[in-house]
């Protein structure tokens, strides 16, 4: 396996911090009351993320990476055109790609296939810092090819790609924390980044709320496309899919299948569309 330092050597190490630190965190200030055994999710999500793990580190990070080094070498993509100074250069980066993935996450729930592949991140009947490992690999194999596109599209370079692709890892084991965080620092930092609040309401089981807030690193892209949801207290969110709210339809081995099987419509499986009445959006509450 070709070492990329930064990632093994940096990266990963840092990541395993922040993500100790916000299950510590997330235990000693919980945000929403739990309703499953946290041990159960954080074993069942970790073993799911397995493949997706292996993945990230041979394929969905290399492959991207050797073709960022053969765009530069080729000068090809906006911003090896364009010769910006650095700084220029890491603005641009981290705003171009997490535009890109806000369209990607956008995808994924909007193209039935994707969604198939997708839908097993959503279905954690609990929201914490373990969700945000649980990704179907098949997830992660269609991710190859649209961050390899964006890549060469916008011309990232080899050392800014991984260094995008922490930030975001950072920001992504942050967002789906359940850590309370005091509301005045929460709504400084939801100026600028996603924060634990605002992705609560994406893993909603009210279908309106879940197609809502689909950023990643910067909360900009929702307001831009109009799809900021910030009205939904978290005490009234629940987790999950609709029509998977069974744990035992919800094991290791039916979730490694659930692409592949039949897909259920957005119902509770009392037959119910759960709904909520509209609320004047944009107001961040607790
Ligand atoms: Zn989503």
């Amino acid at each position: 396996m070709p070492k990329i330092p930064l990632m093994d050597y940096v990266g990963r190490p840092l990541l395993a911090c922040i993500f100790l630190a916000l299950l510590l965190l997330q235990w000693r200030f919980p945000l929403r009351r739990q309703h499953f055994n946290v041990l159960h999710r954080l074993v069942r999500n970790f073993v799911l993320s397995l493949p997706g793990f292996a993945i990230v580190r041979l394929a969905m990070l290399p492959i991207p990476i050797a073709v960022a080094i053969w765009a530069h070498q080729k000068h090809v993509g906006l911003l090896n055109w364009l010769a910006l100074p650095l700084w220029a250069a890491v603005i641009a980066t981290f705003l171009l790609l997490d535009y890109a993935y806000w369209w990607w996450h956008y995808a994924m729930h909007m193209v039935p296939l994707f969604w198939r592949f997708h839908n097993v991140h959503h279905t954690d009947l609990d929201l914490d810092v373990t969700t945000a490992a649980r990704f179907h690999f098949g997830e992660m194999i269609l991710s190859i090819g649209f961050l390899s596109l964006a890549v060469v599209v916008f011309g990232i370079g080899p050392i800014m790609l991984v260094v995008f692709f922490i930030t975001f890892e950072a920001e992504t084991l942050f967002h789906h924390s359940n850590w309370r965080l005091p509301i005045r620092i929460e709504r400084i930092l939801n100026l600028i980044i996603v924060t634990p609040r605002m992705h609560g309401i994406h893993h909603s089981i009210v279908q309106r709320e879940t197609n809502s807030n689909f950023g990643t690193i910067f909360c900009w892209w929702d307001k831009l496309q109009r799809t900021l949801r910030r009205d939904v207290p978290q005490d009234a969110v629940t987790v999950g899919v609709a029509a998977y709210r069974e744990e035992h339809e919800l094991t290791l081995g039916k979730l490694f299948a659930m692409p592949f099987r039949g897909q259920r419509p957005w119902r509770l499986p009392n037959g119910e569309i759960p709904e909520r009445e509209v609320q004047p959006a944009n107001k961040l509450v607790e």
